[in-house]
């Protein structure tokens, strides 16, 4: 296709076509009838699914070696299947294999690129992902989930997320211009441009009403607030908070719902497979983005998908991808999935996240997610929202700060040890500290 220099966006997305054109017309089609995917009978939206694999599974076969290779040593003479459950027999994609490959997984020519995204590579080299633009303001837009966003035209959208190389920070600038037309504020996380201080400053300004950031930073905003001068609730008024990035409990989330006074919600999603779970109203759990991902949960170790309620690895396939499609990608993140009968009337699966298989804690003869030791953690009104969890030969020690409270060092400490022995019967240490590091990265909480 001729690029005709300075107007890419009209040339490239407008006239552009690709294995998707077929689920413009799908999602045309919903908008007419009122509906979204999220309140579809579950029979629909399967056969939306199986659609949508097949064109991923014939657009690689066609456009790249490596998952064709793959797809020919499982046995496929083409690249198809006939039910979802055949999803099991297409091989899975491991992380490994890809970290610090860029070409691997190209499904289209380099050309075609129009962003690239690295993972933060905090476990190995990065992994590398390559957009088209029609991926990102076409394909990615084209699901609506109404029922889960409610942001519009009359609200203003605070993104304090990383802009470099990852997709969170870009991710949700598109997701909130293109798909709801709300103004942005692009504060980044801490960035040389961004301090803190003008984040806030700038949140205020512009009457905010919507924040999407890390648990750990909107921890961090809220404190700093403070020490600035500007009142939330007075000159900070927010609507929302989207959660991302970083996983966090329930109790920590509560905790920012109260000092922030507004509903915060969990985003999950990575920069290899894009949005894959949001949490709605009731907080139930994720709410699987059905129109963009189709998602398993297998076995760890033999690889067999799990039925529904056991906890497993999440294994993401992308529907709406040209330039680099994920195709039953092992994320490493541990969840399990259900149908939903959720009271907000979205049909979606629910998946619960159950933290990272690297990071679970080995106490006792149990393994624990450092997720639900913060969630015990964070019932203590007096504990603050900065903690380090360390692993020293089986033995727990929980280092906390203290929280508004005139409970003496040992008297919380006491406190602490006391609720986690009631909680989840493990002996710890606490040592009480004021000095928690903060962080604009992500924030580290487990020494092991
Ligand atoms: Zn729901």
């Amino acid at each position: 296709m001729m690029k005709v220099q300075t107007h890419k966006m009209t040339v490239s997305i407008d006239n552009q076509s690709s294995h998707l054109e077929v689920f413009k017309e799908f999602y045309q089609q919903l908008d007419e009838q009122g509906k979204t995917i999220e309140v579809l009978p579950r029979n629909e939206k399967e056969e939306y699914q199986l659609q949508a694999v097949n064109a991923t599974l014939a657009h690689v076969w066609k456009q790249n070696k490596y998952y064709r290779q793959r797809l020919e040593e499982a046995g496929f003479e083409e690249p198809r299947i006939d039910n979802l459950e055949q999803l099991t027999a297409v091989p899975m994609l491991e992380k490994n294999v890809i970290r610090g490959d860029k070409e691997k997984l190209l499904c289209v020519d380099s050309k075609e690129i129009g962003q690239v995204h690295l993972t933060s590579g905090t476990s190995g080299k990065p992994i590398y992902t390559a957009y088209t633009l029609a991926d990102q303001y076409v394909y990615d837009l084209l699901p609506k989930y109404l029922e889960l966003f409610k942001e519009s035209e009359n609200d203003v959208a605070a993104i304090a997320l990383p802009y470099e190389f990852a997709l969170p920070g870009l991710g949700f600038q598109r997701l909130f211009q293109f798909a709801f037309g709300t103004a942005v504020l692009s504060l980044g996380k801490g960035g040389y441009m961004a301090p803190v201080d003008k984040s806030l400053e700038l949140m205020k300004e512009y009457q905010a009403t919507v924040l999407t950031t890390t648990p750990s930073y909107a921890a961090l905003l809220a404190e700093e607030s403070e020490k600035v001068g500007i009142k939330i609730g007075e000159d900070i008024n927010l609507k929302k908070i989207w959660l991302t990035g970083e996983g966090c409990s329930p109790a920590f989330r509560e905790r920012l719902e109260k000092w922030w006074g507004c509903e915060v919600a969990f985003f999950y999603g990575s920069t290899e497979c894009g949005v894959i779970g949001v949490e709605c109203s009731k907080h139930k759990g994720y709410h699987v983005m059905e129109g963009h991902v189709k998602v398993e949960i297998i076995d760890p170790d033999s690889g067999e998908v799990l039925p529904a309620g056991k906890t497993g690895e999440i294994v993401v396939t992308t529907l709406l991808r040209e330039g680099m499609p994920m195709v039953r990608y092992r994320t490493g993140d541990l969840g399990n999935l259900k149908e939903s009968n959720c009271d907000c009337g979205t049909t979606m699966d629910v998946l619960q996240l159950r933290g990272r298989m690297e990071h679970m804690l080995r106490l006792g003869n149990h393994d624990y997610s450092p997720f639900l030791i913060e969630h015990f953690l964070m019932e203590i009104p007096e504990v603050g929202l900065w903690y380090h969890l360390k692993l020293n030969q089986g033995v727990l020690t929980i280092e906390a700060e203290k929280f508004r409270t005139t409970l003496s060092d040992e008297q919380l400490s006491t406190k602490i040890k006391q609720h986690m022995l009631e909680r989840i019967g493990v002996e710890c240490n606490v040592v009480i500290r004021d000095d928690i590091p903060r962080t604009f990265g992500k924030a580290q909480r487990v020494f092991t």
